[in-house]
């Protein structure tokens, strides 16, 4: 690690605190962030009916990683002091720490089945891979490494949760940052002020923003010469002056029971378009300053982007056990599960999750230590899901609609219709199952449509496709990541057979 050279900021504390509960979580949101919907400002994100219900199932993330009991599987000890600090934050160095990393994520992951992508471990990787290379941060100034060494060392001392919005806003994306119609459009500095510098514009697409503590706000998208002013990474808190979140339509205030939409009820983390209107960033959390080199090379030359993708694979694993879970209760349900060509299409759902589970494992089992003795993830096994999920995913869910039939659709309104006098004993007899009473196929049949067919479910549809950036770039991450070495040498060694 680099050597510091500054004053710790203001964000040091000194040590790990108690590792953070949940009831502390959700009161820790009352903070005067500004969120908006419906034109109006929520007033505090715990309790609105739009966040309520995942706000208390985020909170159980941080109970599971304070029970003793998960200790081991959910903390390790802090370097300096030994007291317990998330896996989520762990640097790995040896294979094993990157497996309790990875087995840290599954276990948070199945508290949504997969579906909270951006779960508070997702970008303490990215930190964790800045943190592990700062000199990547400090060719762009030796205080900007130590800047992102420190910060790192805070969120992980104190159980933070940081999201953050990388990608610019769609407005015209014929055009680069600097030749948009307004200069301040795309997120970026509008000038330098004592003690730091002043960030305006919009940025795409802070998922789960509105239960984050802290944005980290950068570009992934490619930058180019004249748009030094956008080529930065600075953190802001959720609360900061002049940050303002747009969550785009909270599907829980769709639902009014968790009967009917079990999953949009409880895990609908949001996606936020952000708004920095004039935002003050002390220097201490500025780690890049306009400088397009070290805008790209975060996260490319540190183990970031495979730290924090190989979270969002063990989620997405979890996920796909989910989806083969209810694939097989709804065969059951409908009375399908026997019939051969049924059992052809769960073999081809199968395999399909079953790949992405091995080649989780194989960013392990592949993974390099590098000159540091700091363990990255094998990015070639990483990115050969990514770049297929694309497509992958829309492939399972289509296989699933397949073997559903009407199942979904020939449902009751509501589960009214269960308890009405009126209509009970219709229900009863005419919406079960051959394995189970009504109550209980309805209740199978409600939860495949909230997974596959509700507006929760579509919005994880287009989450799958482009969590890890549109599918072009991400091919492009393979490409550049596939040993075309040793391909090219198995063809030149034909030709030279003669
Ligand atoms: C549900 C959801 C959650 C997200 N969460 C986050 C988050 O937490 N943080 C964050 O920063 N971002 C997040 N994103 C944003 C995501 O990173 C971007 O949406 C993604 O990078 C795609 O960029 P875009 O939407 O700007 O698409 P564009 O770049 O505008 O591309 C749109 C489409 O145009 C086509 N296209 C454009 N250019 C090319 C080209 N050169 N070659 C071929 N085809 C091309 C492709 O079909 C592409 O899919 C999220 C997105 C979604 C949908």
């Amino acid at each position: 690690m680099t050597v510091l050279t500054e004053a710790p900021p203001a964000t040091t504390t000194g040590g790990p605190r108690p590792l953070r509960t949940g009831a502390e979580f959700l009161a820790s949101l009352d903070d005067g962030r500004v969120v908006m919907v419906d034109g109006q400002r929520v007033a505090n994100v715990a309790t609105h009916p739009a966040f309520a219900g995942a706000a208390q199932s985020a909170a159980r993330l941080f109970d599971i990683a304070a029970d003793p009991a998960m200790r081991e599987r959910m903390t390790y000890p802090c370097p300096e002091t030994g007291r317990p600090i998330l896996r989520a934050y762990q640097i790995p160095r040896s294979h094993a720490d990157l497996r309790a990393k990875r087995l840290a994520s599954e276990t948070w992951s199945e508290v949504s089945y997969g579906l909270i992508g951006r779960t508070p471990d997702h970008v303490a990787g990215f930190f964790c891979g800045y943190a592990a290379v700062p000199e990547v941060f400090a060719a762009g100034g030796e205080r900007f490494a130590g800047n992102v060494v420190r910060f790192y060392e805070y969120l992980r001392d104190n159980h933070q949760w940081v999201t953050y919005a990388i990608v610019p806003p769609q407005i015209d994306r014929s055009k680069p940052a600097h030749r948009q119609s307004d200069p301040t459009l795309h997120a970026g500095v509008v000038r330098e002020v004592e003690g730091g510098i002043i960030v305006s514009g919009a940025q795409q697409l802070a998922t789960a923003g509105v239960f984050s503590d802290w944005l980290y706000l950068s570009c992934i998208h490619p930058l180019q010469p004249g748009d030094e002013n956008y080529a930065i990474g600075v953190a802001m808190r959720m609360n900061a002056p002049g940050l303002r979140l747009y969550p785009r339509r909270p599907f829980a205030l769709q639902v009014d029971n968790a009967f009917d939409n079990p999953l949009t009820s409880r895990f609908d983390e949001s996606d936020c378009f952000v708004v920095l209107d004039e935002v003050f960033i002390p220097w201490e959390h500025v780690f890049i300053h306009r400088n397009l080199e070290v805008c790209r090379d975060q996260w490319w030359k540190t183990p970031a982007h495979a730290y924090g993708n190989l979270q969002a694979q063990a989620r997405y694993v979890t996920k796909l056990r989910f989806m083969m879970g209810l694939a097989k209760r709804m065969n059951e349900a409908t009375g399908n599960d026997a019939v051969p060509p049924v059992q052809v299409q769960m073999g081809e759902l199968a395999a399909l999750a079953q790949t992405v589970e091995t080649m989780l494992e194989a960013q392990e089992t592949r993974a390099t230590i590098d000159a540091n003795g700091v363990v990255w993830p094998c990015r070639a096994s990483l990115y050969a899901v990514m770049a297929l999920q694309s497509e992958m995913n829309p492939r399972m869910i289509d296989i699933m609609r397949e073997m559903t039939g009407a199942a979904m659709i020939s449902l009751p309104s509501s589960v009214k219709d269960l308890d009405s006098p009126e209509t009970a004993a219709d229900m009863e007899r005419y919406m079960r199952s051959g394995v189970s009473g009504a109550r209980d196929r309805i209740a199978l049949m409600r939860l495949a449509w909230d997974f596959i067919g509700s507006d929760f479910g579509n919005r994880h549809q287009q989450y799958e496709k482009f969590y890890g950036g549109a599918s072009h770039l991400v091919k492009q991450n393979m490409y550049r990541n596939y040993d075309f070495r040793r391909a090219t040498g198995l063809v030149d060694s034909a030709l030279a057979l003669g």
